[in-house]
C-alpha cells in the first residue's frame, strides 16, 4: 500500500461494525447477490442508474481505493471486468460504465471500496441517468440472470 500524501474526507465514515457492505458481505443485511468469490462480492445496486447496476465490493473493509494494495486493486478490476460481461448480456446492454467513488467530494456515500458497474444501451447515449427503484420480485429476476450469465464465463 502506497502513502498518500493527502488524506480523502469521507462524512459516510463509519465504524467498521456499522457498515452496511460489511453486513452485506457477513449476510447480516440482505442483498440480490449475483457472484461471490473467496475476496468478492457483487451484488444490485439498491437505487440503480440502470436496471442491472451492480456493485463489486471486496470483502475486506477498506473505506477508498488508497486502502487497497496493488494486488487487490488489480483483482477488484478483474471482477469489475467479469461481472460486466455477464451484467451486459443480462441486460442485452450495448456498453458500459465502471464508477468508482472515493470521499465526499465525489459523491462516496458508503464508505467501503466498491465499484459500480452500470449498463448502457444505445438508447441511454448522451442522456442524463435518473436513479430508478425496482420491485423486489423484479431485484430477484434480475440479479439471477446475471448470476446465470457470469457462470457461463470462463
Ligand atoms: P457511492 O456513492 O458510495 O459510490 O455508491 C453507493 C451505492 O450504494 C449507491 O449507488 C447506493 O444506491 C447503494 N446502496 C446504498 N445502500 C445500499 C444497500 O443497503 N444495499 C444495496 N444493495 N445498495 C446500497
Ligand atoms: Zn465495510
Amino acid at each position: 500500500m502506497k502513502t498518500p500524501a493527502k488524506r480523502i474526507y469521507n462524512s459516510a465514515s463509519v465504524p467498521q461494525e456499522d457498515c452496511v457492505f460489511c453486513k452485506i458481505v457477513s449476510g447480516k443485511l440482505p442483498s440480490y447477490k449475483v457472484y461471490e468469490d473467496d475476496r468478492h462480492i457483487a451484488f444490485l445496486d439498491i437505487n440503480p442508474f440502470s436496471v442491472g447496476h451492480t456493485l463489486v465490493t471486496p470483502k475486506r473493509h477498506g473505506e477508498t481505493l488508497w486502502d487497497m494494495d496493488d494486488h487487490e486493486i488489480a483483482e477488484i478490476f478483474k471482477v469489475a471486468s467479469k461481472v460486466s460481461m455477464g451484467v451486459v448480456a443480462a441486460m442485452n446492454a450495448d456498453g458500459f460504465r465502471l464508477m468508482q467513488n472515493n470521499g465526499e467530494a465525489a459523491n462516496q456515500a458508503v464508505a467501503h471500496i466498491h465499484v459500480h458497474v452500470i449498463p448502457n444501451k444505445m438508447e441511454d447515449k448522451g442522456k442524463f441517468m435518473n436513479r430508478l427503484k425496482l420491485s423486489g420480485d423484479e431485484m430477484a429476476k434480475v440479479a439471477d440472470s446475471i448470476k446465470s450469465e457470469i457462470a457461463k464465463i470462463e
